[in-house]
């Protein structure tokens, strides 16, 4: 991160902006939005700062810009579009300590605008560190789009109810609870489409109606978060983990999904890595029950999609026994990720009319599996913890019948930025997986279609390999 976001407090502070053109008065709009009480100093003024400086709105000083004219400001900015004033109201600022921004030179800045989406007292502020303004502003559409308009309104209803909820709920986490609820209520509904008059009639039943020492509900959600770039988690999976008060994962969830869980959520790592004892699945499933008993909102974060080879369905089992609350939300599977990424289509016409997802963690090393099965031609395999196995695997369907020259593609870290192809065929399968020393999490394609993996990306691993 270039440049820490941290919004300034303007309401009637002396804010300066030198220079009286077109560039000044856009700061203007800006500040003044923000209640600053503004000076505006400059030879000549833009008829619209003139018009704001007869109305009083705005005082302005009407000549060159001299180094005392920063002191006592909170902030200044810089907009004569002239280099050589720019640079002195700069380095008076800095020299007095006062932040100031120079228009369009983040270099002599020490604050600098960001994007803006703004519905009224709700604002988001984007930067791209100045190395993407075209982005930046990319991101702002995107994000006008999708905000409803009037957030600003539903924002300024909540406040008007903040001390009576604050009177009905005394403690701090169930009101967090009831204002959780109420953002994604009927109520908050009836603001955002503009009917405040039902929405306060709604909103006075809820809080008259709210029997406050109601003990709170905990309970549980078993989210997958997909392969392991953010953007494959799906909305409810993004929504599950803004709301969780506390979130247990494992090793194959990364930084990068964690990010979108919520800034004051708790997080436990319940996964493996060396040196450090992974707990057994009976001491989560009693970790994730005992959190939700306390009355928290608990998320279950698993790599992939819960249930697929993520011992989803116990932990359902174990909490619902408890008569614990449990939702599970799916996500997409290591493998169905890792196909979209390579262009490896898992089933096709041609090649494959089905797809089986099988593990090759066994008992004693010894994958346990129907291999006669498993070798029928005219499938897709999608192996799961079949690294360390490749070998075998690869024996097995040789022996039970299947070409040795049939297609394979190990996909390693798929979907994130480390990812990594490697394509052959099944009988080289162990000793791709050696020279080419796939450590991570990998799924194990064989099949025709494992032949259809991009070729580009098997280059790299090929080369690097000699
Ligand atoms: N529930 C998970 C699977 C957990 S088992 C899911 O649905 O994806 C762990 C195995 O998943 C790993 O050994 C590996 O085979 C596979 N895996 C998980 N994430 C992966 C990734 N990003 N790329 C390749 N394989 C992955």
């Amino acid at each position: 991160m270039k440049h820490f976001p941290a919004f300034f407090a303007l309401q009637d502070q002396p804010v300066l902006i030198v220079g009286g053109g077109e560039a000044a008065a856009r700061k203007l709009r800006l500040v003044r939005k923000a209640g600053a009480a503004v000076t505006v100093v400059a030879p000549r003024l833009h008829d619209e700062i003139a018009g704001l400086a007869e109305s009083g709105a705005v005082a302005t000083i009407r000549r060159g810009f001299v180094a005392g004219d920063v002191g006592g400001r909170r902030l200044v900015f810089a907009a004569t579009g002239r280099p050589e004033v720019d640079g002195r109201v700069a380095e008076a600022a800095q020299a007095a300590g006062v932040p100031v921004n120079v228009v369009d030179r983040a270099d002599l800045s020490t604050v600098v605008m960001p994007a803006m989406v703004e519905r009224d007292d709700v604002v988001i502020g984007i930067s791209t560190g100045g190395r993407a303004p075209l982005l930046a502003s990319r991101l702002r559409e995107a994000i006008e789009r999708l905000l409803p308009a009037r957030l600003g309104r539903l924002a300024s209803f909540a406040d008007s109810f903040r001390t009576a909820v604050r009177g009905v709920i005394p403690e701090a986490a169930a009101r967090l609870r009831f204002w959780s609820g109420f953002f994604d209520g009927p109520v908050a509904d009836a603001v955002l489409a503009g009917d405040e008059r039902r929405a306060r009639e709604r909103m006075l039943a809820l809080v008259n109606g709210r029997d406050a020492a109601e003990a709170p509900r905990g309970s549980v959600a078993i989210v997958g978060a997909g392969p392991g770039d953010p953007d494959l988690l799906t909305l409810r999976a993004l929504r599950t983990i803004q709301r969780a008060d506390v979130v247990v994962y494992d090793k194959l969830v990364g930084e990068a999904v964690l990010d979108y869980v919520r800034r004051d959520a708790e997080r436990i790592y319940v996964g493996k890595s060396r040196g450090n004892h992974s707990k057994s699945q009976d001491e989560i499933n009693a970790l994730l029950a005992e959190q939700a008993l306390a009355g928290r909102r608990v998320v279950r974060l698993k790599g992939g999609d819960p249930f697929i080879f993520g011992r989803g369905g116990e932990e359902l089992d174990h909490l619902r026994r408890r008569g614990i609350a449990v939702e599970v939300v799916p996500g997409i599977t290591a493998a169905l990720g890792c196909a979209a990424v390579t262009g490896i289509p898992l089933t096709h016409r041609e090649h494959a009319k089905a797809v089986t997802l099988v593990t090759a963690q066994g008992s004693d090393g010894e994958p346990d599996l129907d291999w006669a099965s498993l070798a029928r031609l005219g499938q897709t395999l999608a192996i799961y913890i079949g690294v360390g196995a490749a070998g075998r695997v690869a024996s097995r369907l040789i022996e039970h019948g299947l070409d040795a020259a049939t297609p394979a593609a190990i996909v390693e870290n798929g979907t994130l930025p480390s990812q990594r192809t490697v394509v052959g065929r099944l009988a080289e399968l162990e000793r791709l997986v050696r020279i080419h020393a796939i450590s991570g999490p990998a799924i194990i394609v064989i099949g025709s279609v494992a032949a259809l993996a991009d070729a580009a990306l098997e280059e790299p691993a090929r080369a690097a390999a000699g």
